[in-house]
């Protein structure tokens, strides 16, 4: 069995009892950063075998792991933070399970999104989650202009250092519109901030953004 484990995305107490049991349980542990995923094994006492399985391994890491599968061993896929697969390396083995008729658990669990949309206050009837924007602000503004015939609430995923640029472009394109920005979510300094994209750009200038974000809009 491939057990897909979602994980805390800050708060280390955002684990299923069921996580925690078949991470106990398995055979290895497949990370994206073992480093990261020890602080959690620590904390909650568990140590099974972990294997790196990041972007730049994932094809070879995939056939490797595939193969232990059809062993009979068990693996559990967990990711930095959040549900594996969520914008992270998981699809591949995923996907190769799939085809290789290996059967597949997902264990739910926190993935920042549907925090953040929620926390937004935004209608969650109906949502594309776009997770990062392209780099380059042509191309953001392209996405953006795009993304803005739709009637959906819209998320981003974004880190500290193109937050600023992003809401600069979301301003160009939306203009007044009220967004939220949430950061850090379940972490000590979890916060949300709602009006418009100047307001929330004005508000962020003070001081060099830190952490993680997701946009809603
Ligand atoms: N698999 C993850 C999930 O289920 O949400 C997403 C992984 S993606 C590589 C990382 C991005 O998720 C970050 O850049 C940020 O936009 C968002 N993210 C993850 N944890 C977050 C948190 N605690 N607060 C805000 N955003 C977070």
């Amino acid at each position: 069995m491939l057990y897909i484990v979602a994980t805390p995305i800050g708060n280390l107490k955002d684990i299923t009892l069921r996580a925690l049991e078949v991470l106990k349980q398995v055979d290895l542990i497949a990370c994206e950063d073992t480093r990261h995923t020890k602080i959690l094994l620590d904390h909650y006492g568990i140590q099974a075998p972990t294997t790196s399985f990041f972007q730049h391994n994932r094809i070879t890491k995939a056939e490797h792991l595939l193969k232990l599968l059809k062993d009979g061993k068990s693996v559990a896929l967990v990711s930095d933070a959040g549900m594996p697969g969520i914008l992270d390396p998981g699809y591949n083995i995923i996907n190769s399970a799939i085809k290789n008729n290996i059967p597949i658990s997902v264990l739910p669990g926190p993935t920042a999104l549907v925090n953040a949309l929620v926390l937004s206050g935004k209608p969650a009837h109906k949502f594309i989650f776009e997770g990062f924007l392209p780099n380059r602000t042509q191309a953001r503004r392209n996405r953006l202009k795009e993304l803005a015939k739709l009637k959906y609430t819209l998320i981003f995923y974004e880190s500290c250092h193109r937050i600023l640029a992003a809401l600069e472009d979301i301003q160009a394109v939306f203009g007044d519109k009220e967004i939220a920005v949430a950061r850090e979510l379940t972490k000590k300094f979890e916060e949300v901030k709602r009006g418009s994209a100047k307001a929330i750009l004005e508000s962020l200038k003070d001081q060099k953004p830190r952490g993680e974000f997701v946009i809603i809009l």
